[in-house]
């Protein structure tokens, strides 16, 4: 029987820029903004009809927090869509929202026209609907080209620098590059359909939860009682408006985000699971009564999968000691949020969360962007190089939207100074263009002024 074929074709050209961006999720946005603004021709592509990564195709349904509870850590590119989306939502909410930077919700929509307007502004070449299935390597650590597929057929894109930011470190994989993956049983973060809910009564809801206690404290009743199937009590979700709502609950586990049967059973289980607690909400929680399923995610959002072998490796220390590095290229104070799919040690708890001091954050070095053994390869997203439990921290959007800029922002350094290896870049130069972008990378580094 035959279990394999070989089949070689001519690739056309379909284009070449300074910097290529591979995925348009909070990396891939950050990168190709900065790129752009900074001089370099630039192409995003991304496999969907739109820009967000888990915010648009999976409807997670808000940002993480921004600051470190004193001030905002994340600022540079991250902050400015955050700012743009504030000033996008509707009334009552952006007075709600005005002065807050922290689990800001996302109104997916808009979202995608915000960033879709920012690309044409920065003048980024974009090309929707195109998976990027393979890498054309060249010598001494180059990679000449990626392999793209859309409706229009195969074809292959040039650059001088590419950035992987699908957020599963895909450029490195396809190009053997070395990575690691879950923990040492190669067990991944479980995975969550989230769903938007509508036709809710949202003043219903606040005064019954804040008689009867949250809604967490009627789910861990119900999961005990059997009446709903869900792993833990943990769920997270945001208004939008008075009637719809973004939910971020329910666990898939066994699913590796970057195996195509896996993803299916997430969205097959996983949109299971949505109607199940659809239907459990609109039975037991006053101003759910009417509740519609409006939206699933487009893919079951993914927590984890690939984390590349860089030339710096992020630890757990380093996070707990609030390490800085002479490279420091964004700033992190995001708690450690490792989902799991079996409990701790006292049965119950299934998320395993260690928080920073307020007022305290980590430094993340330019060099775990860089995977061991390529030139002109950035990874930008939560597939940079640190170990599992502080990927758990990281992995969030505002963070990969700083480690985007930076990659972006070296991209077009390195064309200009007629660069050959990511680690020509000059750092000092590198640190003032980010902090001059309105960046944070520290008090310890120069602020504009
Ligand atoms: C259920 C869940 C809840 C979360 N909750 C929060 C939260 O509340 N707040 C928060 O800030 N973060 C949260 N996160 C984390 C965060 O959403 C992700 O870790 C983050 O979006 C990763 O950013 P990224 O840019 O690396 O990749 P992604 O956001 O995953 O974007 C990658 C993009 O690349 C594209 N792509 C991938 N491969 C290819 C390819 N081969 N060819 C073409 N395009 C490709 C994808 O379509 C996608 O658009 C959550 C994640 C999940 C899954």
């Amino acid at each position: 029987m035959t279990t394999s074929f070989s089949y070689q074709t001519e690739l056309p050209l379909y284009a070449e820029a300074d910097v290529v961006v591979a995925g348009g999720g909070p990396a891939g946005i950050g990168a190709a903004l900065a790129a752009a603004r900074n001089g370099a021709s630039v192409l995003l592509i991304e496999q969907r009809g739109f820009l967000g990564g888990m915010a648009t195709v999976s409807l997670v349904p808000s940002y993480t927090p921004y600051s470190d509870r004193e001030k905002p850590v994340i600022r540079g590119i991250g902050y400015e869509i955050l700012q743009a989306l504030k000033e996008a939502m509707q009334q009552g909410l952006k007075e709600k929202f005005r002065d807050v930077i922290d689990w800001v919700p996302i109104e997916p929509e808009n979202l995608k026209l915000i960033l879709d307007a920012k690309m044409q502004e920065a003048g980024v070449r974009l090309l929707y609907h195109t998976f990027i299935s393979d890498v054309i390597r060249g010598e001494g650590g180059r990679i000449d080209a990626l392999v793209i597929h859309n409706k229009s057929g195969s074809r292959a894109v040039k650059a001088k620098w590419f950035v992987d930011a699908t957020s599963d470190a895909d450029l490195v994989w396809r190009a053997g590059g070395a990575f690691q993956k879950g923990d040492d049983g190669g067990e991944l973060q479980p995975a969550t359909m989230c769903f938007v809910l509508s036709r809710l009564n949202r003043s219903r809801f606040e005064a019954f939860a804040s008689e009867h206690g949250p809604l967490h404290t009627h789910i861990e009743r119900a999961k005990e009682s059997g009446e709903l199937k869900v792993l833990h009590n943990w769920a997270a979700f945001s208004f939008y408006n008075e009637s719809d709502c973004g939910f971020n609950f329910g666990h898939v586990t066994g699913i590796d985000g970057s195996n195509a049967d896996d993803l299916t059973r997430g969205a097959v289980e996983g949109r299971k699971l949505v109607h199940h607690i659809a239907d459990w909400l609109r039975r037991r929680i006053p101003g759910f009564e009417q509740a519609v399923v409006a939206q699933t995610g487009e893919q079951i959002g993914i927590r984890e999968t690939r984390r590349i072998v860089g030339d710096y490796t992020v630890t757990f220390d380093d996070f707990t000691s609030c390490r800085s590095f002479p490279d420091d290229i964004a700033r992190n104070a995001y708690y450690i949020d490792v989902h799991l799919s079996k409990p701790l040690l006292d049965g119950k708890t299934y998320i395993d969360k260690i928080f920073l001091p307020p007022g305290k954050s980590h430094g993340i070095p330019y060099r775990a962007l860089l995977p061991v053994g390529f030139a002109n390869l950035f990874v930008a997203g939560r597939s940079i190089s640190a170990d599992r439990t502080t990927q758990g921290s990281m992995r969030v959007m505002p963070t990969c939207f700083a480690f985007g800029e930076a990659a972006g922002t070296a991209g077009a350094l390195l064309t200009q100074a007629n660069g050959t290896d990511t680690r020509d870049v000059d750092i000092d130069a590198l640190q003032r263009q980010l902090v001059k972008q309105g960046a944070w990378i520290g008090e310890d580094h120069l602020q504009e002024g």
